[in-house]
Formats: structure tokens, C-alpha cells, sequence
């Protein structure tokens, strides 16, 4: 192990990132350091990146020139002085969730919501986020990256590195879904359900006992390999034929879903968000984990006189990320399903430049440093 290594760097948004040679990371303290086997990407980052200061101005991305990605894993080749549950050789994934780890947030296991909360590698969510890049300026678009010891989630012998780029997405529809109570027996409206998270959700409602699933996307193509992964459980609707609350409510004797994940992306319009939530029942729950952004009118005496519970819902923790670790490892969320598109470093800029692909959330898309 050399003391540089390579890094694909972005000097500025809508340039491409260069590769280049830099000083590899020691781990400190209760930090590690991770040789990145595979690093998932956002589908089209280098559009996202494009649109950040007009979709999400108040989310900050680090101080350039910076190192992105979002979901890497790969194996842990040295350890801080004062790590001692996690070893050289472990095969991991990183999540880029990173906070204080000393507010009472953080001391009672919600990470989420520390006002210092930030994706390593990709955006921040205030203004201390940049506190964070400064101590942890690599995403996983490297060879090597430093990450705190409550980052690092072991993986099974059995999975794949690139299926582990996967447990962002995975995780982020878990936590959500876990938000709506107990799941078995119950239904689930997904709106967006042929997307990353979409199809997440899907399999992690197939494996945790939720007995219907709803779901709603445009591609009509897309939706029936949706409800090919279980046509006794899962239904489909286009959302360009009509109103997805109708729809979910004429299936159900008039009361709506259960609870309701909504995906949609950046793009998508609130009146989606909107209808779809009327599609869930009396007394559910609606969670947010899409993209969408904005003001969504909201009636509240329908809001309290249905009892209904609005979500936001926002990663996951690092316990989530080891009951997933099982679901997979056991066969219960079958991930072979994933095809993944595989990118070295070198190609890294066709790679995160590349339109979203026809198969959605089928897709996979991986950097290999
Ligand atoms: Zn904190």
C-alpha cells in the first residue's frame, strides 16, 4: 500500500471530474480506512450536480475540488489505534452518513438527525456539513477512504461488492418502511416504484410480509417486470392513466393502502405527490423519501380528521444496514435481480454522464476504482 493514490476530482461543477494522483488516507482514532472495491452512483449524477443549486439550494455540496460518491464498499485495510470490533480484511460497505457522534441526537442512535448531518461524498444538509468534509474529504470515486467506525457495516462472505453499492437505496426505502409500523399483512402504495428506490422498496415489502403492493410508475414496460417479481402480491398502474388514488381505492373496497413510500424524483410534479396520498387509508401513513421538492398544499382537517401521519424519512442507521446485510444474506431480498453497470475509474465521466437507462431500477450503476 503506497502513500498516493488515485482519485477522480471535481474542480468545478459541469467540468469533468479529473483523475488524479493524491495522498492516500491513514486512519486516525476510531477511523479506518477502506480500499473501495465498488462505488454506487447516483443514475446521471453529473445532471444532478448541473440542477443542485436550483433544486436543492439549501443543501450544500463540499468545497471544491472535492471527491464524490455516495456508496462505496470494499475491504478495510488498516484501522485507528481505537478501533477494536472491526479488523484488516473485513469486507464492508460505508455509509456516507456522517455526523457528530457527541450530541444527544447522536447519542440516542439518531444520526439523522444531528444538525451536523451529512452524505459524505455527495451533499450536506446545513452549513456544517463542510466541518465533516474537512475531516473526511474522500467519497468513494478513489482507491482508498477514510470513514469513522460507525460508518463501516460488515457485509456476508457471500455478497458481491457491487450488489453492497446497493444498501443506500435499500436502506433508504427499509428505514422508510419501517417508519409505517409493523408490515405484515399490510398494503403499500409506492409511487415511483420502478425507480432505484422504487424497486428497493419492492423487494424489501416481498420479504418483511407486506401482502400487497401497489405499485405506480409511468412505463408501462417497466411495471409489469415489477409485478413479475410476485403477480399474487404486487399490482400495477400507470400514472398516466388517470388518478393513482382512484385507482389504489378501487382496488381496496374504497379504503386506500395502508401506507404509502413516495420515490418520485427532482423532476416530478407535487399534484403526483398529492393525488397519490389520497390513495392511502384512513389512519395511514404517507412517507417521503423521493426527490421531489417544494410546497405541497396539505388540507389539515382532512389531515387530522383521518388521523393520516405525513413522513419524512431520511437513510438509515447503521443497525438497518446489518438487518438488510441478513435479508440478503438469508435469500429473503433477492438481489440477483440487480444488473449492474459497471464503470472504472478512467470511464468515470461517461459513467455519471450517461442517461438514466430503460431499465430503471433495475440498473445498478458502479464505479470500480
Ligand atoms: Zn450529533
Amino acid at each position: 500500500m503506497g502513500q498516493t493514490m488515485r482519485a477522480a476530482v471535481m474542480h468545478r461543477v459541469g467540468e469533468p471530474m479529473r483523475i488524479e494522483t493524491v495522498a492516500r488516507p491513514t486512519a486516525r482514532a476510531t477511523d479506518v480506512v477502506v480500499q473501495v472495491k465498488a462505488c454506487g452512483m447516483v443514475p446521471n449524477l453529473a445532471n444532478v450536480l448541473a440542477n443542485w443549486s436550483t433544486w436543492y439550494p439549501h443543501h450544500p455540496l463540499p468545497r471544491l475540488p472535492a471527491v464524490f460518491g455516495l456508496d462505496p464498499a470494499g475491504i478495510v485495510c488498516e484501522v485507528g489505534e481505537q478501533v477494536i470490533g472491526i479488523a484488516p480484511g473485513d469486507r464492508v460497505y460505508v455509509s456516507p452518513a456522517r455526523s457528530c457522534g457527541a450530541c444527544p441526537a447522536c447519542l440516542g442512535g439518531e444520526r439523522t438527525r444531528c444538525n451536523h448531518y451529512t452524505f459524505n461524498g455527495y451533499f450536506g444538509f446545513q452549513k456544517n456539513s463542510q466541518t465533516i468534509y474537512d475531516l473526511y474529504p474522500h467519497g468513494g470515486f478513489c482507491e482508498y477512504m477514510a470513514a469513522p467506525q460507525y460508518a463501516v457495516v460488515k457485509i456476508a462472505d457471500t455478497m458481491s461488492f457491487n450488489d453492497a453499492t446497493r444498501l443506500g437505496y435499500m436502506g433508504t426505502a427499509y428505514s422508510a418502511m419501517k417508519k409505517a409500523g409493523p408490515l405484515p399483512g399490510k398494503s403499500m402504495l409506492i409511487n415511483g416504484a420502478s425507480g432505484t428506490l422504487g424497486i428497493s422498496a419492492t423487494l424489501l415489502g416481498l420479504a418483511t410480509g407486506v401482502t400487497r403492493i401497489f405499485a405506480v410508475a409511468r412505463n408501462r414496460s417497466l411495471l409489469e417486470r415489477v409485478r413479475a417479481l410476485a403477480p399474487g402480491r404486487i399490482e400495477v398502474f400507470s400514472s398516466e392513466d388517470g388518478s393513482v388514488a382512484d385507482w389504489v381505492r378501487s382496488r381496496t373496497e374504497g379504503q386506500g393502502a395502508d401506507f404509502m413510500l413516495d420515490t418520485l424524483g427532482a423532476v416530478a410534479s407535487l399534484a403526483a405527490f398529492d393525488d397519490a396520498m389520497h390513495g392511502v387509508r384512513r389512519g395511514g401513513r404517507i412517507i417521503n423519501i423521493g426527490g421531489t421538492a417544494g410546497h405541497l398544499p396539505v388540507d389539515l382537517k382532512w389531515l387530522m380528521d383521518e388521523q393520516m401521519q405525513l413522513i419524512g424519512s431520511v437513510w438509515f442507521n447503521g443497525a438497518e444496514g446489518y438487518e438488510l446485510v441478513e435479508l440478503i444474506r438469508s435469500g429473503a431480498v433477492d438481489l440477483t435481480i440487480l444488473e449492474h453497470q459497471v464503470a472504472g475509474l478512467d470511464d468515470i465521466n461517461r459513467a455519471i454522464s450517461g442517461i438514466a437507462s430503460r431499465n430503471g431500477g433495475f440498473s445498478n450503476y458502479v464505479i470500480a476504482p
